[in-house]
C-alpha cells in the first residue's frame, strides 16, 4: 500500500536527483487530484487511490525526464485563466503576467475616458496575453497574430474556452495589421528574444517551439523589425509594450533611441529584479 506521503516523498527525492524543483511534485498532485493542498495534507497518510497513483507516477516519470509539467497536464494557469498548452506554443511565463498587469494600469492611466481601445498582441502563442488583456479590460478590442498556424489553432481554442472575443491573423510580425489598415492604441508583443547561440535548460529547448524562443544572433531581430514598421500601425497617441531579455537593457535602449527617437520609453524590472519590460510611448506618458 502506498500512502500519499510515501509517494510524494519518493518523487521529491527523485526530483532532487534529476535537477527538477521538488515543489513540482505537490504542484502536480494538486492539479491531477483537483484538491486543495491543505486537503491533501489532511489525508496524507491515506493510501493513494489506484487510478490517481497511476496518473501521478506516469506523469512524474515524464517530469523527471525534464518534460514541462504543463505539457503533462495539457494546460497551465495564466492570470487565473486556464490555457491549453502543447508543443506548438510557448508555455506562458509568470513574468508575462506582470507585463499584462502593467499594460492594464497604463490603459487606465492613458485612456481613462476612451470607450474603445484597439490592441494587438503580436506573436500571441497560446493567446495568453491577448486573452488576459481582453478579459480584464472590457473596453479593449483585441486582435492577435502569429507566424505559426498551429499556435493560432491553440490560441483560438483558448480564446473560445475563456470567452474572449479576439480576431486572429496568421502572418509575419506587423504584416497582417498593415495589410488590413488596422490602427492601434496599444501594440503588445513578447517576441522570441533568446540569442541564437544561447545555452538553455533541456526542459525549454527540448520541449518548447524554437520559433517561439530565438530572436536572431543578438536576440533583438523582432524588436528591430517592429520598431522599423510600427509607425504604420500605431495611432498618434498610443503606446507599445514588450517583454524583453533581462540582459538587453543597454542594447534595447540604443535600439529605441536609434529607431524611435521621438518617443519616451521606460524599461521596468520584474519581481525577480530583472530588466524585463519595455514600454514605448507615442505622444503620451505614464507618470
Ligand atoms: N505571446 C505568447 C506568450 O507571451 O506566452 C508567446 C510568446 S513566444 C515568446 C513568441 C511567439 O512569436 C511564438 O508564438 C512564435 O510562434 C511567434 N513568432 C515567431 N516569429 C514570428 C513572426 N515572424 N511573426 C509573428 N509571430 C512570430
Ligand atoms: N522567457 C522565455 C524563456 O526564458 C523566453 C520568452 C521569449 O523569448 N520571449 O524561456
Amino acid at each position: 500500500m502506498t500512502t500519499f506521503s510515501k509517494n510524494v516523498r519518493k518523487y521529491e527525492k527523485l526530483c532532487l536527483q534529476n535537477d527538477v524543483p521538488p515543489q513540482t511534485v505537490m504542484a502536480f498532485l494538486v492539479e491531477i487530484s483537483r484538491k486543495e493542498r491543505y486537503d491533501l495534507y489532511m489525508h496524507f497518510d491515506d493510501p493513494m487511490p489506484e487510478d490517481l497513483k497511476k496518473t501521478f507516477e506516469d506523469g512524474m516519470e515524464r517530469i523527471l525526464n525534464q518534460e514541462p509539467m504543463a505539457h503533462v497536464l495539457g494546460y497551465s494557469w495564466f492570470y487565473g485563466y486556464q490555457m491549453i498548452v502543447n508543443p506548438d506554443v510557448l508555455i506562458p511565463r509568470e513574468e508575462t503576467e506582470e507585463l499584462c498587469a502593467k499594460i492594464l494600469a497604463r490603459i487606465d492611466h492613458i485612456f481613462p475616458d476612451q470607450p474603445e481601445i484597439q490592441c494587438a498582441d503580436i506573436g500571441t502563442g497560446s493567446g495568453a496575453i491577448a486573452i488576459t488583456v481582453a478579459k480584464e479590460e472590457p473596453r479593449v478590442r483585441m486582435c492577435a497574430t502569429d507566424i505559426s498556424e498551429d499556435a493560432l489553432k491553440t490560441a483560438k481554442l483558448n480564446a473560445e474556452n475563456n470567452g474572449a472575443d479576439i480576431e486572429m491573423y496568421a502572418g509575419d510580425m506587423l504584416a497582417p495589421l498593415i495589410e488590413r489598415g488596422i490602427r492601434l492604441d496599444v501594440l503588445i508583443s513578447n517576441p522570441p528574444y533568446i540569442p541564437a547561440e544561447e545555452q538553455m535548460e533541456r526542459s525549454v529547448v527540448d520541449f518548447e517551439p524554437h520559433v517561439a524562443l530565438f530572436g536572431g544572433q543578438d536576440g533583438l531581430k523582432f524588436y528591430r523589425q517592429i520598431f522599423e514598421s510600427c509607425r504604420k500601425v500605431v495611432k498618434e497617441k498610443s503606446f507599445m509594450a514588450f517583454e524583453m531579455g533581462w540582459d538587453q537593457r543597454e542594447r534595447m535602449s540604443a535600439l529605441v533611441e536609434e529607431l524611435l527617437p521621438e518617443t519616451k520609453y521606460e524599461i521596468i524590472r520584474d519581481m525577480n529584479g530583472k530588466d524585463r519590460m519595455l514600454f514605448v510611448y507615442f505622444n503620451c506618458s505614464y507618470d
